[in-house]
């Protein structure tokens, strides 16, 4: 099926992060919080997790 228009903030919602601290998928345009660390961008669904994660980032990163 098509349609005649292109729903460009869908395609620009693509762009989703996780949110370290408890684990739910974040849409970047609709984060609660940001926070940048290391040069990575995490979003938060919440600003307390965002404060949980500035508080103690290493206890949320994966380890590799
Ligand atoms: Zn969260």
């Amino acid at each position: 099926m098509f349609t005649s228009s292109i729903n460009f903030e869908a395609l620009q919602g693509l762009v989703t992060g996780k949110d370290p601290v408890c684990g739910m998928d974040v849409d970047a345009t609709k984060a609660a919080a940001v926070s940048s660390h290391l040069g990575q961008t995490y979003y938060f669904c919440a600003a307390a997790c965002k404060q949980a994660f500035d508080a103690e980032p290493a206890k949320y990163l994966p380890k590799n």
